[in-house]
């Protein structure tokens, strides 16, 4: 069996033993996996560079489609596993000139999610670290022919990343490590529907990484509605984690919000959900809902006017909110709707 080419130590003892000094290896990971240069580019002669790929594995995941969106600049790419499986990485690139990318943790997911396009799919594995940092490596390749680079990685793809936790910490380990990926921490977002003892088992971990937990209602009944996963959490056991969260990490948490017409939008759900984290340092992300995707339409989106009397009321009892406008909307690769339409 091959070796992984994200296996650093041997990467580097095979690298060594081929003569590189602490120079070159520095401009050789420095040229993998920061600038995504391709194996053929790194300046090695032929005989090398096939002798390597004879020993090391360099890709785990094949491209089998892409889609631009014509309306932004988000792009849809369909891996193939080695096992056959699909699944899709999304590339944001932002007016600002930010470069993210939202990566996908499972092949399908764990959580049964009502609204959520990947839930419908059910679960079939989790993706290994290799598939975690593969799409990092090919989205940030393409960004790289485009003179871009990769400023954020978001965990909001395809699975639920904390269900995925040992593959996850082995990715986050590379990426974040001054010799590999060396990304800054807080770029990278992790985000979870709220499993307590995980969330927390993770900060304790990687205090500094970003963390988003999905709320998506403002009372037990309205949440455990749309996320199953509420009869076994309850919002009591959320508020505990983000109390315990505020001890162990730096930063704020980012509070995602979906926000479904009749169910948690009104202005009573604001204020509850105001109480809800009052006292907490968080931001709170207010996304509007988009039922096209999605089989099941008992959901329907909140309009315009209400999510900002919403956000107009979150506001006046202090708390920091933004709409988010999803990208991607032509080419199904916002929240919720990643693996419906392949
Ligand atoms: S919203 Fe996230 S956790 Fe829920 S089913 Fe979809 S992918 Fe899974």
């Amino acid at each position: 069996m091959k070796t992984s080419i994200y296996d650093i130590k041997k990467l580097e003892k095979h690298l060594r033993h081929n003569g590189f000094g602490a120079r070159e290896l520095r401009r050789t990971y420095r040229m993998l996996f920061r600038e995504f240069t391709p194996l053929e580019n790194l300046g090695w002669d032929d005989a090398f560079t096939a002798n390597f790929k004879e020993q090391f594995e360099t890709s785990y995941l094949t491209l089998v489609s892409r889609i631009d969106s014509k309306i932004d600049g988000a792009t849809k790419l369909l891996f193939e596993t080695p096992d056959g499986k699909k699944i899709e990485t999304v590339i944001l690139r932002i007016a600002t000139g930010r470069t993210s990318i939202c990566v996908s943790s499972q092949v399908g997911c764990t959580e049964k999610c009502r609204f959520c396009a990947t839930g419908e799919l059910g679960f079939f594995r989790n993706l290994k670290s290799e598939e975690i940092l593969d799409q990092v490596v090919q989205a940030g390749r393409i960004l790289a022919s485009e003179d871009r680079s990769l400023r954020n990685i978001v965990f909001m793809g395809m699975g639920e990343p904390l269900r995925n936790y040992d593959n996850l910490v082995a990715a986050m380990d590379q990426l974040l490590s001054e010799h590999v990926f060396k990304f800054v921490p807080k770029r990278i977002t992790v985000s979870s529907l709220g499993i307590p003892e995980l969330i927390v088992k993770f900060a304790q971990r990687f205090p500094q990484v970003s963390l988003a937990l999905s709320l998506n209602g403002s009372n037990d009944a309205a949440r455990s509605e749309v996320m199953p996963i509420n009869n076994r959490y309850p919002m009591a056991d959320l508020r505990s984690m983000l109390e315990q969260l505020e001890t162990i990490r730096e930063g704020i948490v980012m509070i995602e919000y979906i926000m479904f017409k009749d169910l948690n939008d009104s202005v009573e759900d604001a204020a509850k959900v105001a109480a809800f984290l009052r006292g907490l340092a968080v931001h709170i992300n207010l996304i509007p809902y988009n039922p096209d995707y999605s089989l099941n339409k008992s959901f329907l989106p909140s309009s315009i006017e209400t999510i900002e009397a919403f956000k107009n009321h979150l506001q006046s009892e202090g708390y920091k909110v933004t709409r988010r406008f999803s990208l991607g909307q032509d080419i199904a690769a916002a929240c919720g709707q990643l693996a419906n339409k392949s």
